[in-house]
């Protein structure tokens, strides 16, 4: 199949044509068509899957030719992302004549504002500084034509639900609704009943299913060896390297501890400035850095196609945690690795991914030394710093990669 026969415009084939892409991945086959025709729709598609195109192509297509002006909205959950895929729109519209805008926090209004003014005719926002220009009468909604919600699920993890509401009151009556998301919670069913209820839904693989192109491996580890062990795995990497961690402070820490043992590392979460996190970015795509320590909602908007390795130094939280996060190894139909560590107290959400990946290739976690896995439980550590996305869920208490203890042997995380 072509981009061509999903009847998009010679303008914007040309633009795909700059991306680089020749054929279209199963979520853009199936929903551009639809999207062309006027149907609102509900994407949910694997990490990688390529839904950018999916809905920005038909975007940009609908508003290609038509009286300048802002009538696409794109709302998204973190600045990164938000960049990202005003970045590929930018791509896709290059032979357009369109003008795509970012309005994302951490960064003078001013300067967004200048750019609308110089040409506005999709926004790509994030929920809290949109309503920052709205208020300001910077922009307005008044003839908008289609919106799309983008990774509603973690928008709504993030508690951007009150934001979303007051979006959609300044939106006209008139208008096409689209809403992409990795998993379909309760929550995001609920925005569907009220913003799409009439929408068809486009499924790409089954709920929370992992992209096959990964290995998954995982290793028993004690809480306090997690750091040696990183260590050592990373000094025998060529490759970029993405590092998970639950905490953000635990991920300042690690990232500046790998530093200083030589490593090309770095960190990226919510307390970092948009610039910092903006150059953090810039330098994992450049293989300036190679090995990048995240957490979870910082990792949203790395968009490097060629991550070797995804490593949990923290086990995740929750069964979609773990899909996303190994879904930034192994994207655009590359293979990829992703390697958990996994603590004594962190077995029980092993065994949940464990369970979910059944039938799939998986080298089950080698027996830890001594004891290892039947240890009495516990709590290592406490409970550092928050959350990104005021999930509110308790974690396993790992550690997040604090202090360097060497102490070696099964009563190392047990005591
Ligand atoms: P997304 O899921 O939109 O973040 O896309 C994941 C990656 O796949 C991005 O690097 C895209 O540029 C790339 N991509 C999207 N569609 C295609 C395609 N049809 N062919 C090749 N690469 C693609």
């Amino acid at each position: 199949m072509s981009f061509a026969s999903l009847g998009l415009k010679e303008p914007i084939l040309r633009g795909v044509r700059a991306a680089g892409y020749d054929t279209p991945t199963d979520i853009q086959a199936q929903a551009i068509p639809k999207i062309l025709a006027g149907v609102e729709l509900i994407g949910l598609g694997q990490t990688g899957s390529g839904k950018t195109a999916a809905f920005g192509l038909p975007m940009l297509d609908k508003l290609c030719g038509g009286e300048p002006g802002l009538r696409g909205l794109i709302v998204v959950p973190t600045r990164e992302l938000c960049v990202q895929v005003a970045e590929n729109l930018r791509t896709y519209a290059s032979h357009a004549g369109l003008h795509v805008c970012t309005a994302f926090g951490g960064v003078d209004m001013s300067i967004q504002e200048s750019a609308f003014k110089r040409g506005l005719d999709v926004v790509v926002a994030c929920p809290g500084r949109l309503i920052d220009h709205l208020e300001r009468r910077n922009i307005s909604l008044e003839k908008v034509q289609m919106v799309v919600l983008d990774e509603a699920d973690r928008m709504l993890d993030m508690g951007f639900m009150p934001q979303i509401r007051r979006i959609f009151v300044r939106l006209p009556q008139e208008r096409q609704n689209l809403l992409f998301s990795a998993t379909m919670p309760k929550e995001v069913e609920g925005l569907v009943n009220d913003f799409l209820p009439n929408a068809e839904r486009v499924q790409i693989g089954s709920r929370s299913q992992s992209a096959k192109t990964i290995t998954h491996r995982f290793a028993a580890v004690n809480a306090h060896d997690k750091q040696s062990a990183l260590e050592r795995l990373l000094q025998r990497e060529s490759g970029r390297v993405l590092i998970f961690v639950n905490k953000k402070i635990g991920c300042e820490r690690l990232g500046n501890a790998l530093k200083r043992v030589g490593l090309p590392a770095d960190s990226i979460h919510g307390d970092k400035s948009a610039e910092a996190r903006h150059a953090c970015l810039q330098a994992f795509s450049r293989g300036k850095t190679r090995f990048l320590v995240a957490t979870d909602v910082a990792a949203r908007g790395i968009d490097v196609d060629d991550i070797e390795l995804v490593v949990n130094f923290d086990f995740p939280l929750g069964l979609e945690d773990y899909v996303h996060r190994t879904g930034r190894t192994g994207r655009a139909g590359k293979t990829g690795r992703a390697l958990s560590l996994v603590a004594p107290s962190e077995k029980r959400l092993f065994a949940a991914v464990q369970a979910h990946l059944q039938g799939r290739e998986v080298t089950d976690a080698p027996k830890p030394p001594g004891r290892g896995y039947g240890m009495p439980k516990r709590r290592e550590g406490g409970r550092e710093g928050g959350r990104e996305g005021g999930r509110g869920r308790r974690g396993p208490g790992g550690g997040g990669g604090g202090g360097r203890s060497r102490s070696r042997g099964s009563h190392a995380a047990a005591s």
